[in-house]
């Protein structure tokens, strides 16, 4: 077994290839039962973002000058690493998230899928563009950037750490980065399996609050570039932050992502099932879950009862618990966020549905629980509607007509992901262009169905650029023109 014990896990700081400890540990608690410690982590401080931007400055004149092969080899151990601890890794993510076990494995599997696709990316890595004519010649070339601050959010702390961090160490970058403050531990033990295998000071591990380790990761004048993946109310921050210094940012941000039922679509149990995932996983905290369903009214009472019925079989409970499909909401802000939106309900004329099974022998109030809460007939102005959820809470809205939910579903600053369901696929890519995000899925609508190869990302303030995909790569290096005039 590589962790000697799933109990009373310790972290610590990673900088220039040592650990490092500190004056500050902060105590991870296990979501499903709030007063189990699971481990201790080291809080970072401002002193150690400076010494780990030191670190990763010095290792990037030689790391940059490395073949994108001798990259790709680093990734490739970590996931042959990955998936000879999976069981291990998969059960402490669980204890510091509240996710079910399938989800962490999903996680975790996610996670080695992005380094696998970035690790065949050599060609592209080393891929130039001549150009000849009788201006003369002109090559165009990318290169690294230098340091990059990476800024990891909880909720999938494992496969949204990769997508950042796999395409800036295959670009030549080197790298500081945060783990979020409440799922810190998995992640910072697998990036310091990685770390150790890198040369010193390629990849630094700062551990800490967003206000203290993260604001300093992104202020720092020698950081060339920021990769965040959070909510759009911190994106702001880091954006203007980055500002002083021009710092080239990366922004995948928050989502309010709807799912559109034509009047062409046949409801049924495979539907059902999909929208069911496409809610509920994770206890509804994935920044593409669908966030609103709208229904055209000739199908609104049959889909509602049916998506009603299904719900109802949910179970709620530790994500330890075999039987448990879906876990806690994974810390206390998030968890009073979501029960204040289920209280506004309350000011609305939607009708709200508390479905679902807790399958624990203790109270809700244990955890971080939310039961399954299904709202029918809600409107497109209730805060429901409007708010990022991020939880286990689904509104229902019955639509007319095809340019009306289009309008709804654009009527929105959001823009991550939407998805159309039809039985005609051809009319489901001609409702797809119309929708404002970044991605669309068609009868499908959940975590998966958008691969590492496929670019995602957001439009409006959903964030900037795309992770996910060459593009991504792209973003981790500067293109540079070399121009030899023969003309003039
Ligand atoms: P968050 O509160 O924005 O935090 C994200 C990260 O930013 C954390 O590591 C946080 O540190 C750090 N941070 C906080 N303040 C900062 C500052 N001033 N400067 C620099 N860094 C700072 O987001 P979250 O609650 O962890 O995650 C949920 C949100 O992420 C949702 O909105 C979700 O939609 C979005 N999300 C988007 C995607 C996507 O691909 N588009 C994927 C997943 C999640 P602390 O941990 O200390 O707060
Ligand atoms: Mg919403």
């Amino acid at each position: 077994m590589f962790m000697k014990s799933l109990t009373n896990v310790q972290e610590t700081m990673f900088i220039n290839g040592k650990e490092r400890a500190g004056n500050q540990t902060a105590k991870i608690y296990n979501p499903a039962r709030k007063t189990e410690c699971v481990g201790e982590i080291t809080i970072g401080t401002i002193e150690d973002v400076n010494y780990a931007v030191d670190a990763a400055e010095k290792a990037w004149k030689s790391w940059k000058n490395t073949t994108p092969e001798d990259r790709a080899h680093y990734l490739n151990k970590t996931i042959q690493h990955v998936n000879e601890n999976l069981d291990d890794l998969a059960r402490l993510l669980v204890m510091e998230h509240g996710k079910t076990l399938n989800e962490a494995k999903g996680d975790l599997l996610g996670g080695v899928n992005v380094l696998r696709y970035y690790s065949s990316l050599v060609d592209e890595v080393k891929r130039e563009k001549l150009i000849e004519n009788e201006q003369g010649k002109w090559i165009m070339t990318r290169q690294p950037m230098g340091v990059v601050s990476i800024i990891v959010p909880w909720n999938y702390p494992i496969i949204l750490a990769f997508l950042m961090l796999a395409p800036a160490i295959m670009a030549g970058n080197t790298v500081v980065i945060k783990p979020a403050t409440y799922c810190p531990l998995t992640l910072t033990k697998i990036l310091k399996y990685l770390g150790n295998l890198l040369p010193d000071g390629v990849l630094n591990v700062v551990p800490g609050s967003g206000s203290v380790v993260g604001d300093a990761m992104v202020r720092h004048p020698r950081v060339r570039k920021v990769s965040f993946t959070g909510s759009t109310e911190v994106g702001v921050s880091v954006i203007k932050n980055s500002a002083d210094t021009i710092k080239n940012v990366s922004m995948e941000l928050g989502g309010n992502d709807a799912a559109v039922i034509l009047k062409d679509a046949d409801i049924n149990q495979r539907m059902i099932d999909e929208m069911i995932k496409g809610v509920f996983t994770a206890a509804g905290q994935i920044c593409y879950n669908i966030k609103r369903i709208y229904v055209h009214r000739d199908h609104y009472k049959k889909f509602s009862e049916g998506f009603l019925e299904a719900a109802s079989i949910i179970k709620v409970g530790n994500g330890l618990n075999k039987e448990s499909t879906m876990g806690p909401i994974n810390n206390k802000p998030q968890y009073e966020s979501v029960k204040k939106i289920i209280e506004k309900l309350a000011e609305t004329k939607a009708d709200v549905y508390t479905v679902g099974e807790f399958i624990e022998e203790g109270n809700l109030s244990d955890g971080y629980y939310i039961m399954p809460t299904v709202v029918l007939n809600a409107n497109q102005k209730d805060p429901i509607v409007q708010e990022e959820q991020f939880g286990p809470v689904i509104p229902i809205i019955p639509f007319e007509s095809e340019d009306e939910v289009i309008e709804l579903v654009n009527d929105t600053e959001f823009g991550l992901g939407n998805s159309v369901w039809t039985n005609d696929s051809e009319h489901g890519f001609e409702v797809a262009r119309k929708l404002q995000s970044g991605s669309v899925f068609i009868n499908i609508h959940r975590a998966g169905a958008s691969g590492p190869n496929m670019p995602f990302g957001g439009f409006k303030q959903s964030g900037i650029g795309r992770g996910h995909g060459i593009g991504a790569l792209h973003e981790q290096m500067e293109l540079q023109t070399i121009i030899l005039r023969t003309d003039m």
